[in-house]
């Protein structure tokens, strides 16, 4: 059975860290600031958003969230953010998504100053990452805690390893994949027009489901040995809980994956708690950058 990489224990250790260095931050007097904006009532969103705000509140932040109506217009969304990005007291701005489909999301995180893009998704830190720039970027936050997460298991040099990532999206496939290649895993990226998949995933000594598929990844798939990083989210039906109830499940089948694989992580349990705990290491980043601090926490 493998080894259950527990991601709450990895992101209570960075939280913690986080209120710490923002504590020795005060005696330069510096307040770390975080700005969450959400537009709309979608319900995910809501709990996702008020997460991040508490979390901010318990590491010693100044914790601002902007709730706007589904019906604001772009124009107003994008003079906040314009507003934020010049308020001295906000390091990081977060807008939160989707957002409602008369706003081009791409064009206000493109208006997030990139040195508050907490987030990581503006082009200058996606370039900054794909350069190898690391040390200057800010990393979106899911690969960012994944890393992390692989880190614990094989350290920081990851000479000589084979990693597959499945999925290519801009928030985790791709960024996760030049961590990877950053840390010199040698890095394949798969994707829904991969041939073969299966035994491409079997080839691999580090595998990082991001697919949004439930339970795809079949115990038969992982190399003997493997460390599996579970990054999906997906909510199944679950009749057996009784009538209309639903459980989490990742892009990896658990059960199967976890009797092949040396470490796994758990979904729910694995990569979700990192997310947010990295949400708030960047942030304390960017405070420092901000006072001309280095930061060595992470
Ligand atoms: P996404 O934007 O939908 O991207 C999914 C990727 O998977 C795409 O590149 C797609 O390929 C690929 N794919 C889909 N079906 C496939 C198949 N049958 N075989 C191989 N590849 C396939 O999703 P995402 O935003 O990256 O999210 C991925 C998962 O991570 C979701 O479950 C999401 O909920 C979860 N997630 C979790 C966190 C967290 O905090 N833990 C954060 C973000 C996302 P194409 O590009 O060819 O379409």
């Amino acid at each position: 059975m493998a080894e259950i990489i527990d991601g709450k224990i990895v992101a209570a250790e960075v939280v913690e860290g986080v209120k710490k260095s923002a504590a020795a931050l005060a005696a330069h007097g510096v307040k770390p600031g975080l700005a969450v904006v959400i537009v709309g009532e979608d319900p995910a969103s809501q709990v996702y958003v008020a997460n991040k705000s508490r979390t901010a509140k318990e590491c010693g932040f100044l914790s601002v969230q902007h709730t706007l109506a589904a019906e604001t217009s772009e124009a107003d969304v994008v003079a906040l953010v314009e507003k934020l990005n010049v308020d001295p007291s906000i390091h990081g701005i977060l807008v939160q998504l989707p957002l409602p489909a008369h706003i081009d999301a791409g064009k206000i995180i493109q208006t997030i100053a990139p040195d508050k893009d907490v987030d990581g998704f503006h082009f200058i830190n996606v370039g900054k990452l794909a350069t190898g720039e690391v040390d200057t970027a800010l990393v979106p936050c899911t690969p960012f805690g994944s890393m992390l997460l692989i880190e614990r298991k094989h350290g920081k040099d990851l000479s000589g390893l084979s990693a597959v990532v499945v999925g290519r999206s801009n928030i985790v496939g791709k960024p996760m994949a030049h961590l990877l290649l950053a840390a010199n895993a040698t890095v394949t990226i798969a994707h829904s027009r991969t041939k073969d998949l299966p035994a491409l995933c079997r080839t691999a000594d580090i595998l990082v489901a991001a697919v949004g598929r439930p339970e795809m990844v079949k115990g038969d798939w992982v190399k003997p040995g493997a460390t599996v990083i579970d990054v999906g989210i997906n909510r199944i039906p679950a009749p057996d809980k009784g009538d209309g109830k639903s459980r989490l499940v990742g892009d990896v089948e658990f059960a199967s994956a976890a009797k092949v694989a040396g470490a796994i992580t758990p979904v729910p349990g694995g990569v979700g708690p990192m997310t947010i705990a990295m949400l708030m290491a960047n942030t304390l980043v960017s405070a420092h950058r901000h006072a001309g601090l280095e930061y060595k926490g992470l």
